[in-house]
């Protein structure tokens, strides 16, 4: 997938129209308890978690690499638009699924 390097877009923070650098949010690495958890954030509030205190269903199973092959070739990429004016930046609500996406001239798988 191939995204400009700079593009022209709306900023919350700002409250108008800004030119916005597009980078890709680092790949966080799997835990060892749930080495293939969809861990996205938007996922996990739609699940009604991220929030709130206690153990949220949360208990013990045996580990997931004893009973799942990993089989996914491509990874969901998260794109972080940073503001040029505030320098603030803010991630796409759903993460794009690509095996590797340029920015600009700069490969990120
Ligand atoms: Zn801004």
């Amino acid at each position: 997938m191939k995204l400009p390097k700079e593009t022209q877009r709306y900023c919350p923070y700002c409250k108008k129209h800004t030119v916005q650098t597009i980078s890709t949010a680092k790949q966080r690495s799997r835990s060892a308890t749930h080495p293939l958890s969809r861990g996205s954030t938007a996922r996990l509030r739609l699940r009604g978690l991220r929030r709130g205190s206690g153990n949220q269903g949360r208990y013990s199973k045996p580990a997931v690499k004893n009973w799942k092959r990993k089989t996914k070739v491509t990874k969901r990429i998260t794109i972080v638009y940073t503001c040029k004016e505030c320098k603030k930046s803010k991630g796409i609500k759903k993460a794009i699924r690509s095996s590797r996406i340029e920015i600009g001239q700069t490969v990120s798988k």
